[in-house]
């Protein structure tokens, strides 16, 4: 009734409805294409080739939304042709997990290679040490308990496995840091209004990145945690951050 389908049989509602979040997922990738310029496509990959999955990487992408981040790790081991590897994607919003299996089935991906598994990054339904490597991209800020979602990464990977996380975080100089406000607070939530009809939501995305942790907290929570040789590295002078370390 939500959507007014209260006519039509089951599986026309079911299409009718994927096509709805179909809408919004191209809304969203347009929305993070138009407020980063594009870039947001250059730091995913990025982020994954430094991460450097190689043969038997079995992966957790928390907070996977649509498959980004699990799309660029299957494209890189298919691309050196490496082996027994798999991605889980697991995120809180099962709906970002139907279009990113809609994504992946359309693309013809090796299903075999990757899973979605609805789940909460505080608190999640995978056993102790199930995976070698575990990324967040754009996903940790959006969390409750930051502490909580270090641990349960720390929890489900494997001694020897690597947390690997990309988030926005702060500028490294104050001058750019004011700039980056100007544009942050006045333009993001008018291009929000005038791409996705909602100035709300970007008004909270710029509030809430403005809240999280800078590069050295974010990094002491890390080793908190228990993980070792955390260190992290700026992006465009620090709009982005990618923190990394390993279980040990
Ligand atoms: N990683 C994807 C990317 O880079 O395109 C999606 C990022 S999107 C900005 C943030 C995602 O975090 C959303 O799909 C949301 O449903 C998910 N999320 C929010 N809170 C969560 C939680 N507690 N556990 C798991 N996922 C969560």
């Amino acid at each position: 009734t939500h959507f007014g389908f209260e006519t039509v049989n089951e599986s026309e509602k079911q299409e009718k409805v994927h096509k709805v979040f179909e809408n919004v997922a191209k809304d969203y990738d347009t929305m993070n294409d138009a407020m980063s310029l594009g870039i947001h496509r250059l730091w995913k990959d990025y982020f994954l080739c430094k991460l450097g999955p190689v043969s038997n990487t079995k992966l957790l992408d928390v907070a996977g939304g649509t498959g980004d981040i699990a799309f660029r790790f299957l494209h890189h081991v298919n691309q050196f042709n490496y082996k027994n590897c798999h991605v889980t994607v697991t995120d809180i919003n099962p709906h970002m997990l139907e279009v990113g299996k809609n994504r992946s089935t359309s693309l013809k991906q090796d299903q075999s290679m990757i899973s979605w598994q609805e789940g909460d990054a505080e608190k999640l339904p995978f056993k102790d040490n199930t995976f070698n490597a575990y990324t967040i991209a754009f996903g940790i800020r959006n969390c409750t308990h930051i502490d909580k979602v270090l641990s349960e990464a720390y929890r489900v990977l494997q001694p020897g496995g690597r947390f690997m996380c990309l988030e926005f975080s702060h500028l490294v100089n104050s001058t750019a840091q004011w700039f980056y406000d100007q544009y942050s607070f006045q333009v993001i939530p008018v291009l929000g209004q005038l791409i996705a009809g909602q100035w709300k939501p970007y008004q909270y995305l710029v509030e809430s990145i403005r809240q999280f942790p800078d590069q050295e907290t974010f990094k002491n929570m890390i080793e908190e945690a228990g993980f070792r040789q955390v260190d992290y590295e700026n992006l465009n002078l620090g709009i982005v951050a990618i923190h990394s370390g390993f279980k040990l």
